[in-house]
């Protein structure tokens, strides 16, 4: 029998490709591209990515077809939802920080709003139905919904809905179309999931592997490293300015018994204000690098 090889998940097009695709590829996994198929084969790692569309990826996880999938939130706890399945849950990963949205009701413009009770016996156009649904049960309000699979922001002008549920990353949408955002209905981002389907002890470390690097690539991206030199005396009060820093490595300068070199990773952003503090408390030559690679 063939060795298995991992399964892999991703959206072919849309919002979710690109940095789906980067990020796998900066856990340095190589494809062999193939113009218009759905598989791509990983050349370096027994790995194999397929292209779908976004929407199908929850129901490969699981179903057992693909055992790791990016895709966002919302998608996700939709499928849960049409399958029937509300309370089960894919096993998630990590969370990647892209692909960042809300799921949002909105009405028109010039339409009063009170509280959401005011939707009772409306109609609410939304391509998410499970989840649309699942908020007006929470909320106890009886409405009709509207089942369209795009354009949906143009439902009310069209007469065929008095709101929407929408996604909503700017919200430069709904203004264009005289919509008013009044309540959000979920937050979501593209996540990894695992699949249901077993794995042989191969494809399992691989698995665990790559999460790792995912992880790495994470923190790397937040992390710099910092180098500066500073007044012996300061030492302390530099190391409490830096943002969530490592101990920092403390080295002597030749010639300059006064003062130090220090070293140190930051594990998140660090901004303007910082280095004016570190320069106000006596640091000079300060540079901030940043972390291409990092496994915690
Ligand atoms: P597909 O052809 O793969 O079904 P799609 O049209 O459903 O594509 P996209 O518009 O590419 O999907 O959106 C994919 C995901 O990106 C959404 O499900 C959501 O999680 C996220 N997303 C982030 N911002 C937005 C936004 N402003 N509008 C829609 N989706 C967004
Ligand atoms: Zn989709």
């Amino acid at each position: 029998m063939s060795a298995q090889r991992l399964k892999i998940a991703i959206q072919k097009s849309g919002r979710l490709s690109d940095d789906s695709l980067k990020l796998l590829e900066s856990c340095g996994i190589q494809f062999a591209r193939s113009k218009d198929k759905l598989f791509w084969y990983g050349r370096n790692m027994s790995v194999d990515l397929l292209l779908v569309r976004d929407d199908d990826i929850p129901r490969l996880l699981l179903d057992g077809v693909c055992d790791l999938g990016i895709c966002g939130q919302n998608v996700t706890r939709e499928c849960l939802l049409d399958r029937g399945e509300p309370g089960k849950a894919l096993a998630a990963e990590v969370a990647l920080g892209f692909g960042a949205c809300r799921l949002a009701l909105a009405i028109p413009e010039q339409q009063n709003f009170n509280s959401i009770q005011d939707l009772a016996g409306k109609r609410i156009a939304t391509s998410y139905v499970g989840l649309t649904a699942e908020y007006l049960d929470k909320h106890a309000v009886q409405a009709g919904i509207v089942e369209l699979s795009g354009s949906v922001e143009i439902a009310p002008s069209m007469g065929t809905a008095d709101a929407i549920v929408d996604l909503v990353s700017t919200g430069t949408t709904l203004r264009a179309n005289h919509l008013r955002e009044v309540a959000e209905v979920m937050v979501s981002q593209a996540v990894l999931y695992s699949g249901t389907g077993q794995l042989d002890e191969a494809s399992s470390k691989l698995k665990t592997r790559l999460i790792q690097r995912i992880q790495g690539v994470l923190k790397a991206k937040e992390s710099k490293y910092v180098m500066l030199h500073a007044p012996k005396h300061a030492i302390q009060q530099i190391a409490n300015i830096l943002p969530a820093a490592e101990a920092p490595t403390v080295l002597k300068l030749d010639g300059q018994p006064d003062k130090v070199a220090m070293h140190t990773l930051c594990r998140e952003t660090v901004f303007w204000e910082h280095l004016e503090e570190l320069q106000a408390a006596g640091a000079t030559a300060v540079l901030v690098l940043p972390v291409e690679k990092m496994l915690a």
